[in-house]
């Protein structure tokens, strides 16, 4: 993707992730459709939803972070 611009600052973001720290790996935490509900099981229903890697720009000057998922 294109690298973000922050329109209060004038200035280019810098690109990174939010870490999604499991009990089994690291990985870049994804946005899902729709809200989250509890599943029978424990945590969340992800079945049958959109999964997007999400990423994460910061601004240098103002740090606001912009999450986009592309
Ligand atoms: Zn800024």
């Amino acid at each position: 993707m294109a690298t973000p611009f922050c329109t209060d600052c004038q200035r280019n973001m810098e690109g990174g992730f939010v870490l999604d720290n499991n009990h089994t790996a690291q990985e870049a935490a994804s946005w899902i459709e729709g809200m989250p509900e509890k599943s029978f099981w424990g945590g969340l229903k992800i079945k049958g939803r959109r999964k997007l890697t999400m990423y994460a720009w910061r601004c240098p000057s103002c740090s606001v972070v912009r999450l986009y998922a592309p």
